[in-house]
């Protein structure tokens, strides 16, 4: 319990205006105070729900389901072992095959869940970083189809990306935009959309007892301008037939149904609400009249979260349509360097195929998802897919991420790491092997069945190839 925690008095008349009749003020406050607890995704383009279930029993961690999201697990360590090994130091956590993530947090992309399946489709996350639902979008959407993940702050930026790195995505282009844009530069381009959008946060007060710090009704209204520009242009960039999910965690109407309302008026007859009563089971604890989840802090034991979803009726015009200035730094790569990239991937790993297209800039050799071809030109992008060669006189050295998002099929050349050997790979050293090896060229090293990255192999040794921001200090992967 933080008795200590900050709540302003403002703040808890102002929710006492809104709770829903059947939920009790003392004991949100009294949640409030409680501390959180921890959850992780399993990342299921690195590892199944089984093996991950499996690994916890072997190292002794408790684990429970998430109700709402297969993937999802609430998880207890000893006291021991959170004190000497922090969870993101585990190897688990290193290789990609898990995401800390907050319950609630689950919830709007597991309202997409049945829209992303069947056919690639081509999807928008408005406010991405730092990447816990950019990355989970990516699983559903089996690292298919195309993810275009923007954020507005560049340093969050970075976080994104390195995030998506590590749970080896290649299904996205990042961009770096006021989320605003998105109507006028890409209209009626997206199959369905996320707006998980910039809030005031007063749901997070268990991760983060500053959050309230500087609550104001003010600044409530300020935020809601924001959201509601934000919805509005992410509802011009969705298709006919599509979805939008607008999510906050947030508690007040203000920066909630007010904005979905705003939304509702603004395209009258031309966009519907989808109930998300049925989500789960118990979902209708927290479902709304309208039918979307507010979800309080004491329903689920959770953070407080508000999630809505709407359908697109028919085609809405937008006067305001733009186009970006300027070129596009890439052309497809040419025949020869398509070709020598695909002898070289298939002779070493044995890797016959890979969805995407072969883009070149300058040196850089990249893979872009087949279906970003037609939206290269509607704005700039930071990224797009994943930089998987450089050219070089003597030919292309293959680079990180292929191994990380591609490794899983490599049928030769792959090595399975010890916990000691992932230690030394993770602080950058070359990783030493018990016995001397003839094998020559790269290697796709794998660390609880997920590949991690490149080495060389180099006889009693594999060279680290691991990029230098990568490198990881401190105790790492075991605390005994
Ligand atoms: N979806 C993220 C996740 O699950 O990891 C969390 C997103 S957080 C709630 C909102 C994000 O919106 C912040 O990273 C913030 O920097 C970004 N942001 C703020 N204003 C924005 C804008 N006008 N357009 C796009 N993103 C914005």
């Amino acid at each position: 319990m933080n008795d200590k925690l900050y709540i302003p008095n403002n703040f808890i008349e102002d929710v006492k205006s809104y709770l829903p009749s059947h939920l009790a003020i003392d004991d949100f406050i009294e949640y409030c105070k409680r501390p959180l607890r921890r959850s992780v995704r399993v990342n299921t383009l690195k590892m199944s729900v089984n093996d991950f279930k499996q690994s916890c029993l072997e190292r002794g961690w408790t684990i429970a389901a998430i109700p709402w999201c297969e993937e999802g697990f609430w998880l207890e360590r000893t006291a021991e072992e959170e004190q000497t090994l922090p969870i993101g130091n585990t190897d688990l956590h290193l290789s990609g095959c898990i995401y800390v993530q907050e319950a609630s947090s689950m919830l709007p992309p597991m309202a997409l869940r049945e829209a992303l399946s069947g056919n690639p489709k081509v999807v928008l996350d408005v406010a991405a970083a730092p990447g816990s639902k950019t990355t989970q979008l990516a699983a559903l959407m089996d690292n298919q189809g195309l993810l275009i993940a923007n954020e507005f702050s560049s340093s969050r930026v970075k976080v994104l990306a390195a995030n998506l790195k590590r749970m080896g995505v290649v299904n996205t282009a990042l961009s770096h935009f006021d989320g605003a844009i998105f109507g006028d530069y890409m209209s009626e381009c997206f199959d369905e959309i996320l707006l998980d959008a910039p809030c005031s946060g007063e749901g997070t007060v268990r991760k983060d007892e500053h959050a309230l710090k500087n609550w104001s009704i003010e600044s409530n209204i300020d935020i809601a301008a924001v959201q509601k520009q934000l919805i509005v242009s992410a509802f011009h960039a969705l298709k006919p037939g599509g979805h939008l999910v607008y999510s906050t965690c947030t508690l007040t109407p203000i920066e909630n149904q007010q904005v979905c309302q705003y939304l509702l008026d603004s395209f009258p007859g031309s966009v519907e609400i989808v109930s998300l009563h049925t989500l789960f089971e118990g979902a209708e604890k927290a479902t709304t009249d309208e039918g979307y989840l507010h979800v309080w802090p004491q329903i689920f034991d959770s953070e407080g979260f508000f999630i809505a979803k709407f359908k697109k009726l028919e085609r809405v015009e937008n006067s305001n349509q733009k186009t970006k200035k300027g070129n596009f730094p890439f052309s497809p790569a040419p025949k020869k360097e398509k070709q020598f990239f695909d002898n070289l991937i298939s002779n070493q790993f044995g890797l016959k195929s890979y969805s995407g297209n072969l883009y070149v800039r300058d040196k850089e050799v990249w893979l872009f998802p087949h279906e970003a071809t037609e939206l290269l030109e509607k704005i700039k992008y930071q990224r797009i897919g994943i930089l998987v060669g450089t050219t070089h006189k003597n030919g292309i050295r293959l680079e990180h991420e292929l191994a990380t998002t591609f490794g899983h099929l490599a049928t030769k050349n792959t090595y399975a790491l010890s916990q000691s050997q992932a230690i030394e790979y993770f602080k950058g050293q070359d990783v030493t092997l018990e016995e001397n090896t003839k094998n020559k060229g790269e290697v796709i090293l794998t660390l609880c069945g997920a590949p991690i990255g490149l080495g060389k192999w180099q006889g009693h040794k594999i060279k680290n190839s691991l990029p230098r921001d990568l490198v990881q200090n401190g105790n790492l992967i075991s605390w005994g």
